[in-house]
């Protein structure tokens, strides 16, 4: 090693080189590569081969070397590397071994039962023998099932859990018929493959208060089913196994997927829609998380990046504009606005770099875009803004041919995009930055840094639905978690609709 010494890169260029002698050349090219190999070697590290945390890993560069894309929302799609292939670690070999209990493991039991602090009786409301209504005064037979039911209570000073009987009566009718009240069974959600259905039923152990609180801590609080566990028995004295716990927060899921049908309707009624998508891994699939979102509804969507997403979500042609990113799959819809803060950060990038060049439009550019910010919500006149738009105009023009890639990338996505840039200068009513999906989106990137995504379309469809309750809730001012035990409830008795009440 010659010397450790990093060469100043941003003093070089071709004259430089060509300046220089056999033996200065052999040095600085010694030097250079010992920087080269010491950037690729840090390019290749990852959760496998350093210190680093699994969250830490590229997305879509599971045990693949250079990842296609890289940061959360609003990455540019396709975006080449010039880095040198990088030797990563194979991907284990899969074991065929499924998740969770594997056949013929001992099973487990509930140590004691329930112990019931009060009964709840229900009757059944019409006679099965000649269909008439049953009156209060049909004398009970007896009891037919029965079975414990754990319910969350709120109690002046908190919550807490009670253990209610819930007991199905035998009632006999006036015509000599008996009949017997039974627990009702909702909606069948199937998945291929699967050796045991998920059947929403009223006979559950789970009340629908319950199961809110569970995927409450699941969703907004990011608690893994083991924690929630650990939490319920510690803390409310109720213990519930792991299995238990993700069938309530599958059955919230497969309750809140009718809503989002009636939210995606208002979304596309609106005049102005947030869009927004970042990276979601299903499985070993490697999708992307959607979101769409006005100022009362949110629709979340897990899929695919093609375009079709998109137009599968808004339709082809929406009334209002289009706040979004610089990615391409917008770009077929006309009345749109660009993010204007993803450009400032490409210009503080380039602002950043060791191209003198790229310093001084970067620079320049950064200042241009906030004053043109700042002159529109201030409401100045069209003698400040219009000569901010020509300058920032004939600057990108100026730079589209420069001999620099990304200044010249920079100066030609401004120009191709120009009409939705300044979109907002004309309607000063758009928003110029893409910060309200963004903050939206920022539960499901810590989600997926903490918990690596869902398992299988059932458990995507659940999630986005889920999310998109909760945040229309949370816009709308109501209660998302009695909503949800309300709607869970009206599942398990087999009605699927429960719409989310307008804003306040
Ligand atoms: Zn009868």
């Amino acid at each position: 090693m010659r010397s450790k010494v990093p060469p100043d890169l941003s003093r070089m260029n071709r004259a430089v080189f060509e300046a220089l002698d056999h033996d200065q050349l052999v040095e600085l090219t010694c030097r250079l590569h010992a920087v080269a190999t010491d950037l690729a070697e840090r390019l290749a590290m990852n959760s496998t081969n350093s210190s680093r945390p699994p969250s830490s890993d590229p997305p879509f560069g599971k045990g693949g070397g250079v990842a296609a894309g890289s940061g959360d929302a609003g990455v540019t799609a396709g975006v080449g590397s010039s880095t040198p292939p990088v030797r990563s670690r194979k991907p284990p070999q899969p074991s065929g071994r499924k998740p969770g209990k594997q056949p013929g493991a001992k099973g487990k039991w509930r140590d004691e039962p329930l112990k019931a602090e009060r009964t709840e009786r229900l009757w059944p409301c019409t006679c099965d023998g000649c269909g008439m209504p049953l009156e209060m005064w049909d004398k009970e037979v007896r009891t037919g099932a029965a079975f414990c039911v754990l319910e969350l209570e709120r109690t002046s000073g908190g919550i807490r859990i009670a253990c209610v009987e819930h007991r199905y009566q035998v009632v006999a009718c006036t015509c000599g018929h008996e009949t017997e009240a039974h627990p009702a069974t909702g909606v069948l959600s199937f998945l291929d493959g699967r050796k045991r259905q998920l059947h929403l039923t009223e006979r559950c152990m789970v009340a629908p208060s319950l199961a809110a609180f569970i995927a409450a801590l699941h969703i907004r609080h990011h608690q893994s089913r083991r924690k929630i566990r650990e939490f319920l028995l510690t803390w409310m004295g109720v213990p519930l196994s792991v299995g238990s716990i993700d069938r309530c927060i599958r059955e919230v899921g497969v309750a809140c997927e009718p809503i989002v049908e009636d939210l995606l309707e208002e979304v596309r009624a609106s005049g102005i829609i947030h869009a927004d998508e970042t990276p979601w891994y299903q499985g070993i699939l490697n999708c992307w998380l959607w979101v769409v979102l006005t100022a009362t509804t949110a629709v979340f969507h897990i899929g695919s990046r093609r375009h079709e997403e998109i137009r599968d979500l808004l339709g082809d042609a929406i009334i209002g504009w289009l706040v979004t990113d610089g990615y391409g799959a917008y770009r077929d819809y006309q009345r749109r606005q660009r993010c204007i803060a993803h450009l400032i950060r490409k210009g503080l990038a380039l602002a950043g770099s060791l191209s003198p060049d790229g310093i001084q439009f970067g620079e320049w550019l950064v200042r241009e875009l906030r004053g043109l910010i700042h002159a529109v919500a201030e409401d100045q006149g069209h003698t400040i803004i219009n000569p901010i738009q020509a300058r920032m105009k004939r600057a990108c023009k100026l730079h589209r041919d420069h001999e620099t890639e990304k200044i010249r990338a920079l100066a030609r996505e401004i120009l191709n995009d120009w009409a939705a840039i300044v979109a907002f200068v004309r309607n000063p009513y758009l928003p110029a930055t893409n910060n309200e999906a963004e903050r939206a989106l920022r539960i499901a990137v810590i989600a997926r840094r903490l918990s690596f995504g869902t398992r299988t379309q059932e458990g995507s469809a659940a999630y986005a639905a889920c999310l998109s309750v909760v945040e229309t809730c949370r816009r709308r001012h109501v209660d998302p978690w009695s909503h949800i035990a309300e709607t869970l409830a009206r599942a398990r008795a087999g009605f699927m609709h429960n719409p989310i009440p307008a804003a306040v």
